[in-house]
């Protein structure tokens, strides 16, 4: 070891110097002190903001129990809350992950098999859109188009076609009986915050079913009650056949689930798939708590109430300053795109003590805990206000 680094941890987030310590509700404490409203939310993961009074009684009654056991015994915590999510969605059966992408790669391998156990041998390709995140595996950086992982980390893997977001022509033209599914984000996030129209993603499922193809979901980001239903796919009256979900899951917990309908995950049968840790103790214990918050019957109300507060402000706010090129996405997933750089106007906004998150199209992210008040978006606002007044001065 070498003692003159200044940094040991690989420098791939490049310097980092906003440090902080502690948090409660929408609100985080850097080790100056000083107070932050969170507007980020850890990327969209803590859904019920920083150390949550049930989350935190949840993750210290197991803590004293058991942590982890392995997937080769059986976790009747684990079969329940699976059985939870299934209730409350369209699936019937859960794979368990750590992370995002760790949903997409089990996505994947359900889409592969499925058409291995049905024989379908002309079945190579899963169609994907441009502008899309799936994570940073081999198979998520493969169904993305991003020609700097194709630079520093080719050759990606083989069976995947990108096609221009939101363009039906091109997706008829594209679909065919190769296709063996169509992978798409409900709502582009790092894209730059980009709702699929509702009309599209009915579309998607049509020719789906027409070309004997599965609809995969990738709702890692806009899941779990962030526009205002459970799951955003809900919005469209469709089903996918397929979904990946994390981020918000565990409320900051690592954890993340893919889930499926029975058809759908026919082929992934014993030995085909597995994870060390997905779905432990620990997690359960955590995500089940999330869940149970999330559907009760106000929950969703007020993520709907406040949301549209938010939006009501940020509209006026787009009046009155030409500053806000676009507002765009869904309920608590909001996308500001501005004249000024969104790195810039992140880093304006984070000065005034307002957290936020840049994404593609210079968009700056506004994804909140699902539990903000309307005071808190009025002290945003006031923020985002007074940064735009200094940008034009
Ligand atoms: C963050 C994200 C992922 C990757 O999740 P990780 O937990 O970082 O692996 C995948 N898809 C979408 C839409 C995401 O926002």
């Amino acid at each position: 070891m070498r003692s003159n680094i200044k940094s040991y941890i690989m420098p791939t987030y490049g310097e980092r110097k906003l440090e902080f310590i502690r948090g409660k509700g929408a609100y985080l404490y850097s080790n100056k002190n000083l107070k932050f409203l969170d507007f980020g939310s850890g990327i969209a993961v803590n859904s019920l903001g920083h150390c949550h009074p049930q989350l935190i009684k949840s993750l210290n009654n197991q803590s004293k129990k058991l942590w982890h056991t392995s997937n080769l015994y059986l976790n009747k915590n684990q079969e329940e809350y699976a059985k939870a999510l299934c209730y409350n969605s369209f699936a019937e059966k859960v794979f368990f992950t750590n992370s995002g992408l760790e949903s997409i790669e089990c996505g994947i391998k359900i889409i592969r098999s499925f058409h291995k156990f049905h024989k379908n041998k002309e079945k190579k390709n899963i169609i994907t859109f441009e502008g899309s995140f799936h994570g940073r595996s081999f198979s998520a950086m493969s169904a993305q188009k991003d020609k700097k992982n194709i630079k520093h980390f080719g050759p990606l893997l083989n069976g995947f076609i990108k096609i221009p977001f939101n363009n039906l022509a091109m997706l008829k033209k594209t679909i065919d009986s190769r296709t063996s599914a169509v992978l798409i984000e409900t709502i582009q996030g790092e894209g730059g915050i980009r709702p699929t129209p509702i009309k599209f993603l009915k579309e998607i499922k049509r020719l789906c079913l027409k070309n004997n193809a599965l609809l995969f979901l990738d709702e890692v980001q806009c899941g779990f009650g962030r526009t205002g239903k459970l799951f955003c796919y809900e919005w469209s009256k469709i089903e996918p056949d397929i979904m990946a979900v994390a981020k918000g899951i565990g409320s900051g917990f690592p954890f993340g689930a893919c889930l499926s309908t029975s058809a759908a995950s026919v082929g992934m049968s014993k030995g085909m798939h597995g994870s060390t840790f997905g779905g432990n103790p620990l997690a359960i214990s955590v995500g089940r708590t999330v869940l149970n918050e999330i559907i009760k019957k106000n929950f969703m109300k007020n993520v709907n109430d406040v949301s549209t507060y938010l939006w009501s402000k940020l509209n006026e706010l787009k009046k009155n300053y030409k500053e806000i090129i676009e507002i765009r996405g869904v309920g608590l997933m909001i996308g500001i795109k501005t004249k000024t750089n969104n790195l810039k106007f992140v880093d304006l906004l984070a000065q005034n003590y307002l957290l936020t998150v840049p994404a593609g199209d210079n968009v700056t992210r506004l994804i909140p805990p699902l539990v903000i008040t309307k005071k808190e978006v009025d002290k945003a606002i006031k923020i985002i206000t007074k940064v735009i007044k200094e940008i034009n001065d």
